[in-house]
């Protein structure tokens, strides 16, 4: 068959697993399988020259398994640069359970999954992901070591998403003091557009300091509840990116920084929780950066959740994550200053940090 005429559908099963597009020199890929208990996951493991390929289990209903391959390739490459610009001795992996949790997810599917885990023999480390809860991390943890975010009464470090906002808002201070010249963010009006765990987390340290916060989600009994524990604001327009705002924090969804949005927002600053905010990585940061907007990247500040489970690993407490958490701050101010010198988009300097990080380490190999 001629490439030239094939669909990007027939394209994708020429090289179905190497000349996927978003396989990017991934170590190892494996594919599970269990007929008993119905089983079907990926786990990839993208870069392990840092250390163990860390990185959460996410259950997906796919459409298919080309889908699940393909997020569970672009997801593992992103903890390896998650980890390598935060500075921790961890390489990137991820994995992808195709099922609905819901209805799917049953203890024996995720015994047989930690069963998985465990014959990489530390290679890959899991914790949890969309779709997970630390029960299941506690579940799993009873046939493998090699899991991560597993409750506090287990010994773990328990829920990250407070850590996560906490980095998050140590992102969004160093962007500020970027673009305004000041970290405080007391009167600045910031647009929290998803409060769920890490969106409410970050509400509350936006309030203690005094910053005017909008809340927006699509669940309006989420809405009110926050709005009353905070004394903060519902933004009830249909536009929220029109809007006039100091910082915008997207902690809901990836891609809300695309074609249709990147004209219309009015913020100065964008920092939030959420993964690849940027539709188009190099060409919506390069517009981002010629309107001025300062862009705190997603994976650098989201990284406190990760920094969380790797006390688990390393043994340290409470107050070395915080102190590692806080230490985003630094590491932010230092990749926009990084891009502006250098005249390349935040996204771009993070990556570049991150990859001299791992070239330097395999020298020393
Ligand atoms: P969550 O599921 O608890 O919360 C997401 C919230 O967004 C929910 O309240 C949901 O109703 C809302 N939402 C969904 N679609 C929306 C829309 N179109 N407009 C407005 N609100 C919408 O998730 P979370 O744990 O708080 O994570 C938030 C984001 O941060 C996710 O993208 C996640 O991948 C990322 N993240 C989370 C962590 C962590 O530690 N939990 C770590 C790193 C990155």
């Amino acid at each position: 068959m001629l490439t030239e005429v094939m669909t990007p559908n027939e394209l994708k099963k020429i090289d179905p697993v190497f000349g996927q597009m978003s396989f990017d020199d991934h170590e190892q890929i494996v594919f599970c399988n269990d007929k008993d208990t119905g089983l079907k996951a990926i786990i990839g493991i993208h870069n392990t020259v840092l250390g163990p390929a860390l990185g959460g289990t996410r259950m997906w209903k796919y459409n298919s398994e080309w889908d699940a391959l393909n997020d569970v390739l672009r997801l593992s490459r992103g903890m390896t640069f998650k980890s390598a610009v935060t500075g921790l001795n961890l390489g990137g992996g991820k994995a992808v359970i195709i099922g609905e949790a819901k209805t799917q997810k049953t203890p024996e599917l995720m015994l047989r999954f930690g069963e998985f885990v465990h014959s990489l023999g530390g290679r890959y480390i899991t914790a949890e992901d969309v779709g997970m809860v630390t029960s299941d991390m506690d579940l799993v943890r009873t046939v493998t070591p090699f899991v991560t975010g597993i409750s506090e009464e287990n010994g773990g470090a328990g829920n990250p998403s407070p850590i996560t906002a906490y980095g998050v808002f140590m992102g969004m201070k160093a962007a500020a003091k970027f673009a305004y010249g000041s970290e405080v963010l007391e009167d600045k009006v910031v647009y929290v557009q998803g409060i769920g765990n890490v969106g409410e987390a970050l509400v509350e340290n936006l309030s203690n300091e005094g910053a005017k916060v909008y809340i927006d989600d699509i669940n309006l009994e989420r809405l009110e509840e926050i709005r009353d524990k905070y004394s903060v604001s519902i933004y009830t327009g249909d536009n929220l990116y029109g809007e006039e705002m100091d910082i915008y924090a997207p902690c809901a969804l990836g891609a809300t920084v695309n074609d249709t949005t990147i004209n219309q927002l009015k913020a100065k600053v964008i920092a939030g929780a959420a993964n690849n905010q940027l539709a188009d990585e190099n060409k919506h940061g390069m517009i981002l950066r010629e309107k001025g907007i300062v862009y705190a990247p997603d994976f650098l500040i989201n990284a406190g959740g990760i920094i969380n489970v790797y006390a688990e690993l390393e043994n340290y407490g409470r107050q070395e994550i915080i102190r590692k958490t806080e230490n985003l701050y630094n590491t932010t101010l230092e990749i926009l200053n990084n891009a502006e010198i250098s005249g390349i988009t935040t996204h771009q300097a993070a990556l570049d940090v991150a990859r001299a990080r791992i070239a330097t380490r395999k020298k020393e190999k």
